[in-house]
């Protein structure tokens, strides 16, 4: 029996996982949500002798289950190979009191690469199996680093095409010249007037526009998503939070069945999710702690119960991947804590949609009980990196030091003393600016490529390969759009 994906919009619509890949966002708007979370079929014992890409099958072919067991491992050894600088792929390391889940050793040094080295593979092979003819096209928005990742996972891969958008001042340097040196006959980057959640919305109203897939279907066209909405992206995150508890296993440092904390650095609500559902597959996770930049919408749902974005500014962040006002993913668990009611979670989203917010009901806060959250300002966020890299030597990047933050915190308040494993989303060499005026302020004035010799000299770590990668690049992309000319653009693009 296959696993199927209902639409949190409307439970009538089931699809299969590589169906449920191929479209990305259900028609009616709604995420697609596995019927069950599977669980976990080997034993700890078994787990902390495996290898990265052997839990990914473990955990993987379980959602997955119309495919092959040939078709997922041969995606799994094409993602999960010598692009990332360590066999280890997600490597943990214990600083200061807490365990650093590395997300951040892949192609494009930021944890969007954990999912993005797969998803093509799972995409063109969700293709063969569905016997689509069209040609697939990404329809990415990015705050930063999905659209790398996603490019650098679909460059020449064929029967697809990637267009990304991007806010044109809502990215570091660095982040802009990844995307704009992008190489691949089949990759398109966009910078667009605007902010990431007028990026997100135009994107997803392409994906809703009848009379588009139209045009685009009579050229031989289909959209399909690379947003951390794709099922294909969220699976794949799941893999890691599995594999921080195996290696924990590994390192005695927990006993078999012993309760961990997850602190993650929060913005699309897709990480942590992936988390959530590690724990419902049998990983003992206590606390999933969500932790918010000062665009804290989601730490101010978690204490109120109230989703509003339209009664805040959106503030611009040294953390951007985390500047994020409407949290897609979270929907996902919106429709969970509602009892899988689609009505009422389709409610809820006609709510945010129309007016901005939502309130949910006091039944449903109670499903949110195994969740904690905590914000970090961008002084805390700078002085987290400062005193454990005055501490320890160890330098994190800013999206992780909101997450470092939140955890200090929450250890301090409560005295709790079970492990907890932060999840460490960026190299710090991404955010070198940032990262190093947080360390001295006399940084602040410096160039951006002359501070990542800086930060080899502080940190000791040799310099990531993609950031050598993009020192002597040429740029091959300029384009820009109005947050109204989105659709043109893409029109324009594909010759409709
Ligand atoms: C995308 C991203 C995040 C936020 O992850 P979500 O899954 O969107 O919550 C945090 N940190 C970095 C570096 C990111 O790229």
């Amino acid at each position: 029996m296959n696993l199927m994906y209902s639409s949190t919009r409307d439970a009538n619509i089931k699809v299969t996982a590589s169906e449920a890949i191929l479209k990305g966002l259900s028609d009616d708007g709604g995420l697609f949500v596995p019927e069950q979370i599977p669980t976990l079929s080997v034993s700890f014992a078994a787990l902390a002798q495996m290898s990265y890409q052997e839990i990914a099958y473990e955990v993987m072919k379980l959602f997955l289950t119309d495919f092959t067991e040939q078709e997922l491992k041969a995606c799994i050894q094409a993602a999960y190979d010598s692009k990332f600088d360590t066999t280890q792929i997600a490597p943990i390391v214990c600083v200061d009191g807490a365990y650093y889940l590395e997300l951040f050793h892949g192609a494009t040094i930021a944890f969007k690469d954990m999912a993005l080295s797969i998803l093509p593979h799972l995409l063109t092979t969700s293709a063969k199996k569905n016997q689509v003819q069209n040609e697939i096209v990404i329809l990415t928005a990015t705050s930063g680093d999905t659209g790398k990742a996603a490019m650098a996972g679909f460059a020449d891969v064929e029967g697809t095409r990637i267009i990304v958008f991007y806010p044109k001042n809502g990215v570091s340097r660095i982040q802009e010249m990844q995307m704009v040196t992008q190489k691949g006959k089949n990759v398109e980057v966009v910078a667009i007037h605007g902010n990431f959640d007028s990026a997100q919305s135009g994107v997803k109203e392409m994906f809703e526009n009848k009379e588009l897939a139209k045009d685009l279907n009579a050229r031989g066209y289909q959209f399909s998503s690379a947003n951390s909405i794709n099922i294909g992206r969220l699976v794949p995150q799941v893999v890691y939070y599995v594999y921080a508890y195996a290696k924990l296993l590994e390192q005695e440092q927990i006993q078999p069945g012993e309760g961990i904390h997850v602190v993650v650095p929060t913005g699309n609500f897709g990480n942590i999710l992936a988390a959530y559902y590690a724990k419902q597959m049998g990983i003992p996770i206590q606390k999933l702690i969500c932790a918010s930049n000062e665009n804290k919408v989601l730490f101010d749902f978690f204490q109120t119960g109230t989703y509003d974005k339209k009664s805040r500014e959106f503030v611009l962040t040294t953390s951007p991947s985390m500047d994020i006002l409407i949290s897609s993913n979270l929907e996902r668990l919106i429709y969970q804590i509602a009892g899988c009611d689609d009505k009422k979670n389709a409610e809820l989203m006609r709510g945010l949609k129309e007016e901005g917010s939502y309130q949910i009901t006091e039944e449903m806060k109670a499903g949110l009980r195994d969740f904690e959250a905590g914000y970090a300002t961008e002084e805390q966020t700078a002085a987290t990196i400062r005193e454990v890299y005055e501490k320890t030597g160890y330098v994190m990047d800013t999206h992780t030091a909101v997450a470092a933050h939140v955890c200090r915190e929450y250890q301090a308040e409560t005295k709790d003393t079970a492990k907890c494993v932060v999840a460490s989303t960026a190299s710090p060499y991404k955010f070198v600016k940032s990262v190093m005026t947080a360390i001295d302020e006399r940084y602040a004035e410096e160039d951006e490529f002359r501070l990542l010799e800086e930060l080899k000299r502080v940190s000791g770590t040799e310099l990531p390969g993609a950031v050598r990668e993009i020192l002597n690049a040429n740029v091959l992309h300029s384009l820009e759009c109005d947050v109204d000319n989105m659709e043109q653009t893409v029109r324009n693009l594909l010759d409709l």
